[in-house]
């Protein structure tokens, strides 16, 4: 195989699928968007990848809002520079939390490569202008939930996250305690937590909540969350209403006639609990509204709803993301970017599910992503110049490839 110039790609012969970029170098950039404080590479993923034989740049204070310092980069081999635009311009592979703006796309090099967030159907022309680029983009939260692609799920990761911060912080503003107490001046009684949607992060808040000594109750339109549920301590409490289980393990989405009559048996438990944490969501859509505001209005004065789904359209009509609001004697807080509450540890374990997909790409140093993977095809958006992942297709109004 002749040599190509350094940072082009070009095919590779007897692998006419993938495209290689020799000499990588990984750039990591500070993230711009308000609130997040997260960082896509900690000095220690950085030294897996330089032990893979790549090269790491890294803009200066990318990683100061998790308390990175640019020493333990440089430390663990990267080089670090001032200059975003230049870092923005050198040809290699990008890596970010948060979609790039389309400033930012409009300075990356043709034919150079990028992983992060890409949401495709809020940011389609971020993608479209991705692909007039030829740049190869990879979206993290299209990763296939395989088994072999666990290590690299952010979904994963930051779920598990956002779920232990929304039960730490359902009990920072209920005004009780979540633990039974018993004193001289009498027994207090625990709280009762009530997890709507359990998923990664409901049951994260589940056990979180269990462990601070709460009393808690969970409920899933998935069958099998009971059983996942129940082995974490809690309660799951059985509605009668058919099961909503649609594929890959997530939940289908639901017909109005089942969420109103679903509002309808839970407005009864509402009223008993002392703190809602919902989770709920269906892949690629507006989350459900599950709490209406005549359901909040049963619920106990001082009692609380923390909405993880904030960022999504909310689980609890009257939900403001990013806000604490008070209605009728009920605390409701929209929780927005929750994994960036928790930036050092979300930080960590998102960095590694980055490095860990990258370093499928790297081969003897090399960046040459093998699109007959089914990873890579899962989570490939643009490539070739075009739009290539059937849902950013969609998306994007362009027709389905054959
Ligand atoms: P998610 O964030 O898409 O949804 C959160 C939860 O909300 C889900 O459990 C869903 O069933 C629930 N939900 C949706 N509508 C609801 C409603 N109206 N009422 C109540 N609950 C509702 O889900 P997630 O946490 O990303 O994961 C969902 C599933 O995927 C889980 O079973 C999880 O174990 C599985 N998973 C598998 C892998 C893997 O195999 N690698 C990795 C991660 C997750």
């Amino acid at each position: 195989m002749g040599r190509h110039p350094p940072g082009t790609f070009a095919r590779c012969a007897g692998t006419p699928a993938a495209t290689r970029l020799p000499r990588v170098e990984v750039v990591v950039v500070a993230e711009t968007l308000e609130g997040e404080r997260r960082v896509a590479a900690v000095p220690e993923t950085v030294g897996k990848l330089v032990n893979a034989g790549l090269k790491v740049a890294v803009q200066a204070g990318a990683g100061r809002y998790a308390f990175l310092p640019d020493e333990a980069y440089v430390d663990k081999g990267a080089r670090i520079l001032d200059d975003r635009v230049s870092l923005l311009g050198s040809r290699g592979v990008l890596i970010k939390v948060q979609p790039p703006t389309l400033e930012e796309v409009e300075l990356l090099p043709e034919g150079s490569a990028l992983i992060c967030m890409l949401a495709p159907s809020s940011f389609p022309d971020i993608i479209r202008a991705l692909a007039k680029r030829n740049i190869t983009s990879f979206a993290l939260e299209l990763v296939p939930r395989t088994t072999r692609a666990q290590s690299m799920d952010v979904l994963s990761s930051q779920a598990l996250v956002g779920g232990y911060r929304a039960a730490l912080s359902a009990a920072r503003l209920l005004p009780k305690f979540f633990p039974m107490f018993m004193t001289a001046a009498g027994t207090v009684r625990p709280a009762r937590v009530f997890v709507l949607g359990a998923g990664v992060a409901g049951l994260q808040a589940i056990a979180t909540a269990h462990r601070l000594g709460a009393v808690v109750d969970a409920y899933d339109v998935r069958a099998a969350a009971a059983e996942e549920v129940r082995s974490l301590g809690a309660k799951f409490l059985v509605l009668e209403l058919e099961t909503q289980e649609g594929t890959g393990g997530y939940a289908r989405a639901q017909s109005e006639d089942f969420i109103a009559k679903q509002r309808q048996l839970l407005t009864e438990h509402l009223a008993q609990v002392d703190a809602v944490i919902t989770t709920a969501a269906v892949p690629g859509r507006r989350a459900p509204i599950l709490v209406t505001a005549e359901m909040v209005k049963v619920m106990r004065p001082g009692s609380v709803i923390v909405d993880l789904a904030a960022d999504s359209g909310g689980n609890c009509e009257l939900t403001e993301a990013g806000r604490e609001i008070l209605v009728d004697g009920v605390t409701v807080y929209g929780m927005s970017q929750a994994p960036s509450e928790l930036p050092m540890h979300a930080s960590e374990l998102f960095a590694r599910n980055v490095a860990n997909l990258l370093l499928i790409m790297i081969k003897d140093g090399e960046f040459a992503p093998d699109f007959a993977d089914d990873i890579l095809v899962g989570c490939c958006v643009t490539r070739d110049g075009d739009v290539v992942h059937p849902a950013a297709r969609e998306a994007l109004g362009l027709e389905a490839r054959a």
